[in-house]
């Protein structure tokens, strides 16, 4: 396999999803391997309990260290060959990108520890750097209840950068978010018909003139990003030469 992905969850049914569609046919065809793991089987008690109450006070449970620091000496036995990546979901963390997706895609090895409460003991981040790289990622800013969602979310967003895993590599670098692509937004798409309840196809998509089409749906793009997500919108003095921007 290209990747191996280990998850660690105290509600490994909720992973089921990455069976299905693309991320289970990687894991089909060899190119992924995964390993879904029930925290629980780290505990000892006869209530196999995960959470504690937090020190210094306040509200909800704090997930507490010695379970999650069996379940990663288990899947990254001391001495393994690659250093894997341990994934954190926490709304703390640096933010996911397309960015974050391709340098997690380049990974051999990912673990992901799903929190749930308030988190895990920050100890468990401590103890795993000293022979993992930890990297705290937020999948945005809005709090789940728990790290399964953002795994899924992260997981789908990586696998299919996986060499082999989408059968036409193009389809990756003409879409929203490419650096092939200045990271704009992708405009509008159309299919079959040509007209459809009383909706016509742009008439430059059915000119067969590939420049036309391509400035065009270079503006769309533009004119999306501007409209929508202007922060992504490159300044108009981008690309003009002989204008220095910034001082190096
Ligand atoms: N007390 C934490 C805080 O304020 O930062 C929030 C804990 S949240 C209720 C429980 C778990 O959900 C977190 O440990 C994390 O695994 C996951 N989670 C919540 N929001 C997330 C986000 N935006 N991105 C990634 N993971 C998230």
């Amino acid at each position: 396999a290209l990747l191996r992905a280990d998850v660690v969850s105290i509600f490994p049914d909720y992973l089921a999803p990455l069976r299905l569609s693309l991320i289970g046919k990687a894991i089909d065809t060899g190119l992924v391997e995964l390993g879904v793991h029930d925290l629980r089987t780290w505990t000892h008690d006869r209530h196999r309990t995960v959470d504690d109450t937090p020190y210094g006070g306040g509200a909800g449970m704090v997930m507490k260290p010695e379970p999650w620091g069996a379940a990663l000496d288990a899947i990254v036995p001391a001495g393994s060959a690659t250093t894997p990546r341990l994934v954190v979901p926490t709304p703390s963390g640096r933010r996911f990108t397309q960015a974050v997706a391709a340098e997690l895609a380049a990974e051999q090895h990912l673990v992901f520890a799903c929190g749930r409460y308030e988190g895990i003991d920050s100890r468990v981040m401590a103890d795993a750097a000293t022979r993992m790289r930890v990297d705290e990622i937020s999948i945005g800013d809005y709090v789940l209840n728990g790290g399964e969602a953002a795994v899924l979310v992260m997981l789908e967003a990586v696998v299919r950068l996986v060499p082999g895993v989408i059968g036409n590599p193009e389809s990756l670098t003409e879409e929203s978010h490419a650096a092939e692509h200045d990271g704009l937004l992708e405009g509008p798409v159309y299919t079959k018909p040509t007209s459809w309840r009383g909706l016509d196809v742009p008439p430059v998509l059915l000119s067969g003139n590939h420049g036309a089409i391509a400035a065009w749906r270079r503006d769309q793009a533009l004119e999306r990003t501007r409209r929508v997500r202007p922060d992504l919108a490159p300044s108009p003095l981008d690309g003009v030469e002989g204008v220095v921007v910034g001082v190096a």
